[in-house]
């Protein structure tokens, strides 16, 4: 990769920042001052320094949000504020995006990334990647439930589920679950409970795969991931 091209995708501002810096003189490259921007680098292997600090290529970033109600998963919203604009320009900078949605009246861990073969992998309706949520539901929530849950419920457009894993936390006339399912149809948690009578006020996704949202990311707050937490995802 070109040694301009890197210190932008690093965040060292425009390529016309970039080619300033360079000829500043504060750019180094094994030790050696580079000051043309078509110096190639081999990112595995070459020492890059600005003004002595160490560059460190990343290409990819993985984040673990704990999105907070009223805010939308997408990039851009004309209308609300939206996942992306929660982060710092340092993360922003690598243009990511969320992995699948959750509603916007949904908490909880919600993965970003600008790494599309990931996420790509995750949604596939074949990898079965399951995703777990924690739900405050009106209604009695009961073994019965339990049991149509288990065996896959039909949705309001003939769409039969997959197993879903229904735990009762605390049964009431507000009832606590806990569910976990394997796909991700538009809504499916409040629509399974459509079909059992039942409707979700409150949700919340706490895992992804065999990762679980991190407790001490309050609402609105993110942080990277490391790479045997990614790992725990796919
Ligand atoms: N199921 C829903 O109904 N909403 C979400 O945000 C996620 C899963």
């Amino acid at each position: 990769m070109r040694i301009d091209k890197l210190l932008a995708n690093m965040g060292y501002g425009t390529r016309k920042d970039v080619k300033k810096l360079l000829k500043s003189g504060g750019v180094h490259v094994n030790g050696e001052t580079i000051k043309e921007g078509k110096k190639h680098i081999n990112t595995d292997s070459d020492l890059v320094t600005v003004y002595g600090e160490e560059v460190e290529y990343k290409p990819y970033i993985y984040l673990m949000l704990n999105k907070p109600q009223g805010v939308i998963s997408a990039t851009e919203d004309l209308e609300h504020e939206t996942v992306i604009d929660l982060l710092l320009y340092e993360h922003a900078m690598y243009e990511p995006f969320p992995v699948g949605r959750l509603d916007k009246d949904t908490e909880g861990f919600l993965l970003i990334t600008n790494d599309g073969q990931f996420s790509h992998a995750l949604m596939s309706p074949k990898k079965h990647v399951p995703k777990t949520y924690i739900a405050t539901v009106k209604g009695m929530v009961t073994d019965v439930d339990v049991q149509r849950f288990k065996e896959g419920v039909t949705l309001d457009d003939g769409y039969v589920t997959k197993p879903g894993e229904l735990k009762v936390i605390e049964q009431g006339p507000v009832s606590e679950i806990e569910l976990t399912i394997t796909e991700g149809k538009y809504h499916q948690v409040k629509r399974m409970f459509e079909a059992v009578e039942k409707k979700v006020l409150t949700l919340k996704r706490t895992k992804i795969g065999k990762l679980t949202l991190d407790p001490e990311l309050e609402l609105g707050t993110y942080r990277e991931l490391r790479q045997e937490e990614i790992d725990l995802i796919l």
